[in-house]
């Protein structure tokens, strides 16, 4: 069978061996992060295998996330953390999906619907000790913490959990990290006190996972690093295993005379008579327009350089006077493993000035996803 035109092969033994990696450096559970649909590898596919090997829980943002991981089939316990006014309380609670409460405000409406419902909700307190973004707010933890002690009194709620993230998990040795774990051992102490003791506590990270063990309570939240990437470049790939292969079909290759410009505004001009090749990948797809110029791609085990704009749906490479020993039909690399310095979705995100995250979970359109 042909591999389809434009490929994200996802590697399901390197997230087994990533897993393994993260529960090496940690005695806590292993929540798995597959929010975004597991940062564009597969939210089910990925959590299946991250399970098969050891993780227990997994982690998404939205409670719509969370269904369509229970729709494809995966009962285990799962919590989503981030909600608007609509979100689906009360479909989380029958699905038996954990919810991460950010405000007193949250807190009630999952309490209404726990009372609908008739049994009680799994909340997650999610408490922000310095990131300033989603988690309930210094200003509102006297009221959160009492709401959560009254609800839990009268069972509408099961408290679950307390979490926080971190804000520089990538630098281990920076005293924020020591804070904030400072102000969510305050918080924890301050639920005890009113009666509310969470079930498991939760800081780390992929980074403070693999960085900062002391960090770890009950549970860690790893996301990049079971994509096999690393949470700090900086400091090497702490043995992880890329997971994601783009790669793409040479759908055509056209000889060029020197001085024929390619692709819009004609950025580039051959420099001599060349061959060219093209790729059905595009701004569409996930391939920044800003990697213009700057993409590397292997074929055959070689490199060659893009040339050009990268359009919506196609782009082009420069394989040289010779052909580069390249056909039609031939498969190119766009980013991988690295093996035999190909090219990497770290590559592409330093040539943009971006993080391997939004590589990764930027792919779409029409990329097919293959698994083995
Ligand atoms: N926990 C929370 C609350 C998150 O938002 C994320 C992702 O951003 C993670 C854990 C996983 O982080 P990382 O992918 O850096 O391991």
């Amino acid at each position: 069978m042909n591999s389809p035109a434009l490929e994200a092969h996802v590697d399901l033994s390197a997230v087994a061996h990533n897993v393994e990696i993260l529960r090496s450096h940690t005695t806590a559970q292993v929540m798995v992060v597959v929010k975004a649909d597991g940062y564009g590898h597969g939210a089910a596919q990925v959590a299946r295998a991250a399970l098969a090997a050891g993780a227990t829980e997994l982690g998404v943002a939205t409670i719509d996330e969370a269904l369509a991981v229970r729709r494809d089939g995966v009962g285990a316990p799962i919590l989503a953390w981030m909600h608007s006014r609509g979100s689906d309380f009360a479909g989380a609670i029958d699905a038996d999906v954990q919810i991460g409460v950010s405000s007193p405000r949250q807190l009630d409406a999952v309490v209404a619907a726990a009372r609908v419902a008739r049994r009680p909700a799994a909340v997650t307190v999610k408490i922000d000790t310095g990131l300033a973004r989603n988690g309930v707010a210094p200003a509102e933890w006297d009221q959160l913490a009492a709401g959560l002690a009254k609800a839990v009194a009268e069972q509408s709620i099961v408290l679950r959990g307390a979490m926080t993230h971190l804000v520089r998990g990538d630098e281990p040795r920076h005293p924020e990290n020591d804070l904030q774990a400072q102000r969510f051992d305050e918080a924890v102490a301050d639920l005890i006190r009113v009666g509310a003791r969470p079930q498991v506590q939760h800081i780390s990270n992929s980074a403070a996972t693999l960085m900062r063990p002391d960090l770890a309570r009950d549970l860690v939240r790893p996301g990049i690093a079971v994509y096999g990437r690393s949470p700090a470049p900086d400091r090497g790939d702490f043995g992880l295993r890329p997971v994601m292969t783009l790669s793409a079909e040479v759908l055509s290759l056209k000889k060029i005379k020197a001085g024929q410009g390619v692709s819009y505004s004609h950025t580039w001009v051959a420099p001599r008579d060349t061959t060219v090749a093209l790729l059905p990948a595009g701004y569409a797809d996930g391939v920044p327009r800003l990697m213009s110029g700057r993409l590397r791609v292997q074929i055959n085990g070689r490199g060659f350089p893009g040339v050009g704009r990268v359009c919506m749906d196609q782009m082009v490479v420069d394989v040289g006077p010779d052909g580069g020993g390249v056909a039609e039909g031939d498969r190119a690399i766009l980013f991988g493993t690295g093996a035999g310095g190909g090219p990497t979705a770290l590559d592409w995100a330093e040539a943009i000035g971006s993080i391997d995250y939004e590589i990764v979970s930027g792919i779409r359109g029409r990329t097919v996803r293959t698994y083995s």
